[in-house]
Formats: C-alpha cells, structure tokens, sequence
C-alpha cells in the first residue's frame, strides 16, 4: 500500500476537528483531538483512515471509537485535571490517552490480553506515564482503586452495573452506553449528595460489554463493525 503522507493525515485530521465542532463545545477536548495521534492506535493498514469520523477495527471482534463518541464522552465527564479516571474497555488504548492528557491519573481495563499488551507498549511508547492498563477477569472494574471522580465505559451492557456506582465517588460521574446489542443511549450518571441523576446524550452504537454487568458471551448475531 502506498505510503500515506503527514499532509493527508494533517488535511483529514482538519477536516474531523471541524466536524468536531459542530457538536464539543469544550477547548481542552478539541485540543487533545488534535494532539493525540490517533493513527498510532490503528495497524499500518488504517492509518490512511485514521482521522476518518468513524469506528476502525482493532482485532478481536473489537473497535476503536468513532472520534466523536470519544469527544463526547471526555466532554461528558468535564475534567478538571486531578481526578482519577477508570476507562472499561481500553481496546487500542486511544481513549486512554485521551483522558491521561486531561486528568492526573487513568486506570483502564480490557478482557482481551494481547488488546492489553498492545495498548500498553503504545501508551508507553507515547510517553503516558499517567495510565494503567490492567487485564481483567471476572470483576467489573477495577475495584482495588474505587472511587474513581470519572469512569467512562467504551463497551455496550443491558443496564448500568450497580458495580461500576459502587466504585463512583461522590461527585463522581459515570459514562455508560446502555441498552440492546444493535443501538444503545449514551448516559451520563452523575453522583452527589442528594443522589444519582441521569441525563441522556444520545444514541450510541458500541461492542458489547462482557461478562458481570454486561452479556455473558459475545453474541453470535452481533455485527461486525
Ligand atoms: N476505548 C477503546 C475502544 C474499545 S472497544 C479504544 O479507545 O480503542 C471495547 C473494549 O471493551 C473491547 O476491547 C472489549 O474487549 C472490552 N471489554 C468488553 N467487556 C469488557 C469488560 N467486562 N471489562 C473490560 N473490558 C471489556
């Protein structure tokens, strides 16, 4: 394949950042969409489309995020830069750096270890000190850390796992595509002091979440993206 030169990146990453603005509001979200080299987290045979506003596969049955799911969601939880963040889903570890260059701390779990491996050497490579990536078994989350300010879910379950709350701290928000296998509503939780209240962002289509709190295997009639 012919090799995809800076410019046509630079021109497509414009191209996505205006498209972006249409519906980020936030400054800090625009900037690290600009910054943070999305091709780095797609295999060679991608890049071209790195910048393209969709979901690319990653292996495994798995995606990485169309870009304006993950400017939402980074928006959603209105960083202010100290919190501790948990990511569900690390996948290729883009969303990852995304929060790690707004937020102190980003602890991020995947299921599927060579995604975990993969996304660890890049981070590491991109110089993101500030991230964990942990595999996970059975437990949702990544309890040993609770409570986390921001907890963002980049996978689909049937409801919000009372889990992932018990691991929300008080004035902790929480991200969550939820609903069926094929669409689901985006959801931002957030936690205080007179309790939980639920505001709606939007339809949302993701990979399933698996195992506790999520579906027990990966559905046979789920598409491939
Ligand atoms: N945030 C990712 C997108 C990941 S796709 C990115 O930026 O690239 C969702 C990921 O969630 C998949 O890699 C899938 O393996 C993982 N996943 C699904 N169920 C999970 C669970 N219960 N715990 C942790 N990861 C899970």
């Amino acid at each position: 394949m012919a090799k995809v030169t800076y410019s046509l990146l630079e021109k497509a990453k414009a191209q996505l950042l205006a498209e972006l603005r249409h519906d980020i509001r936030d400054e800090r979200v625009l900037a690290v969409m600009a910054s943070v080299p999305r091709e780095k987290f797609v295999s060679d045979d991608l890049r071209a489309f790195a910048y393209d506003n969709r979901p690319l596969p990653i292996g495994h049955g798995q995606t990485i995020s169309q870009p304006l799911i993950v400017a939402m969601m980074t928006e959603a939880l209105a960083l202010k830069g100290n919190e501790k963040v948990l990511e569900l889903g690390t996948g290729s570890g883009y969303q990852a750096a995304i929060l790690a260059e707004l937020t102190a701390r980003v602890v991020t779990v995947e299921r599927i270890a060579p995604l975990a491996e993969g996304a660890a050497a890049v981070l590491a490579e991109l110089g993101y000190h500030n991230v964990q990536v942990h595999l996970t078994d059975d437990t949702l989350g990544w309890p040993e850390e609770a409570p986390y300010e921001g907890i963002l879910v980049t996978a689909a379950g049937p409801d919000v796992p009372p889990a992932l709350i018990e691991q929300l701290a008080p004035q902790g928000r929480l991200v969550i595509p939820v609903g069926a296998h094929d669409v689901q509503e985006l959801l931002l939780i957030s936690n205080s002091a007179s309790g939980l209240t639920t505001k709606r962002l939007g339809p949302c289509r993701f990979v399933p979440l698996v195992g506790a709190g999520g579906w027990p295997t990966v559905d046979s009639g789920f598409p491939e993206l």
